[in-house]
């Protein structure tokens, strides 16, 4: 058994179901489990390890419910810099087929890294690209050396343009072989348990780029062995435009058509959600991961978050890919997603204090997590921690919680997932961070070239 103290913050933010504030606080952790928060005289006095936070602001580790790790290796690629989705989409596809194993990983290791530096303790990934020697397995391997709670999605991709699809032929997967290392993927990596460091999903891609019968059978495959189910839903007009022409319906409608509604879904983006399909979402549970970055990045429009915070749906934040945001900053998707709301409805439309709700509460619930996303005896010792005494807040001192948004947002100056000190100081522990950036810079320089060569 291992104890760690965190004492004296200038303001612990629980995000409890009390919304409690609790200033000169601090967290008692035992192993990998929160037994304790409160003002620090309240707390034992000493542990195996203890640090001090004063003037600090203590917050529970954010939570990324959408994203596709890799896509750093293609960040601000000129000709997919001004284009929508589908444009993007196409112009990407064939750099992304020189994608190697080692790449996933370098990718993995660099995107992870900077979501945690910015806030973040728990990631969904969705991985649905596999040429070459690429698995899964290669991200698994980078969130377990880097201490990153984590749900992989496997992701898919199964119609090609042949068949009526956006992808290339080149970079879709054949069903049974997607099914298989689905079964695979599970039975190496998944963990139900309570305080789970690696929850696999299944997750093909979008309406436009797998068959409805891969959507049944990954629907069932799901639900048979109790794992949760994700893809990309209205997130584009050409995409309605697309499942208008493909199946005569919208994509909600032919989401519940497939099976593909309920709390063990959530959808990446919901952008174009009228008001009808506003309300199945509430009604089914089926979850939300919004993206303010790359909804406005990619021209898609603004979601309907307010509307669907009202209605009672389950709505989580998320960066997306690297590729269509081009920054992985939770903290900075928070204040995105703040500020995006209040272009539609005004400046009462979300606080700072709703919009890091969503990034903390709203993400656990939308993976189906009951042990993250607060500050509470029993819950997995996840927190960060921010120095108040910086530039950027200079003046702000009257709302600590507000000014991480409302200011511009920091990287952390500590964070603990599961227990385990994983940033110190601002330092990422345990990676050689500058040795992996030119490792990664070249192997993105490697893929562009690649796919020069093929072209
Ligand atoms: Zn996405």
């Amino acid at each position: 058994m291992s104890t760690f103290l965190l004492k004296n913050a200038q303001l612990v933010v629980t995000m409890d179901d009390e919304h409690r504030r609790i200033p000169d606080g601090g967290v008692y952790v035992v192993d990998n489990q929160i037994r304790q928060v409160g003002t620090t005289a309240s707390l034992p006095p000493t542990a195996d390890e203890v640090i001090d936070a004063q003037g600090m602001i203590v917050l529970p580790g954010l939570v990324n419910t959408h994203h596709h790790l890799y896509q750093s290796l293609t960040r601000a690629v000129p000709a997919a810099q001004d284009a929508e989705l589908f444009e993007w989409l196409r112009t990407l596809y064939p750099i992304w087929a020189g994608l190697t194993g080692e790449a996933v990983y370098i990718s993995a290791l660099i995107a992870l890294g900077e979501l945690v530096l910015s806030g973040c303790t728990t990631v969904a990934d969705h991985l649905y690209i596999y040429p070459n020697d690429s698995k899964i397995d290669d991200e698994i391997r980078a969130a377990h050396e880097l201490g990153v709670r984590f749900h992989p999605s496997r992701g898919s991709m199964s119609l090609g343009k042949s068949k009526g699809g956006l992808p290339p032929d080149s970079v879709v997967e054949d069903e049974a072989a997607i099914l298989a290392d689905c079964e695979r993927v599970v039975e190496q990596h998944h963990d139900p348990g309570q305080y789970s460091m690696c929850r696999i999903v299944i997750a093909p891609c979008s309406p436009f780029s797998v068959t409805p019968e891969l959507m049944r059978a990954s629907a069932a495959f799901a639900r048979e062995r109790g794992l949760t189910l994700h893809t990309h839903v209205a997130e584009t007009h050409d995409e309605e435009a697309y499942c208008l022409r493909a199946f005569g319906m919208r994509p909600v409608d032919l989401m519940r058509q497939l099976d593909w509604v309920g709390p063990d879904v959530w959808w990446a983006h919901c952008v174009t959600l009228n008001r009808d399909e506003i309300s199945i979402m509430a009604q089914t549970g089926t979850g939300v991961a919004h993206c303010p970055n790359s909804n406005m990045r990619l021209g898609s429009g603004i979601a309907p978050i307010r509307d669907l915070v009202n209605a009672g749906a389950r709505v989580g934040l998320a960066v997306d890919g690297s590729a269509s945001n081009d920054c992985g900053h939770m903290l900075g998707e928070a204040r995105q997603a703040m500020l995006l709301q209040r272009v539609q409805h005004g400046a009462t439309a979300l606080s700072a204090e709703e919009a890091l709700w969503l990034g903390t509460r709203g993400g656990a619930s939308v993976l189906g997590r009951d042990d993250i996303g607060c500050l509470a005896p029993g819950m997995a010792a996840d927190f960060i921690a921010i120095d108040l005494e910086r530039l950027a807040f200079a003046g702000a001192q009257a709302d600590p919680l507000a000014a991480l948004l409302f200011c511009t947002p920091p990287n952390v100056d500590l964070s603990v997932i599961n227990g385990r000190v994983v940033v110190r100081d601002g330092k990422l522990l345990g990676l050689d961070l500058l040795a992996t950036i030119a490792e990664h810079n070249r192997l993105a320089l490697e893929l562009l070239a690649s796919a020069r060569t093929r072209a």
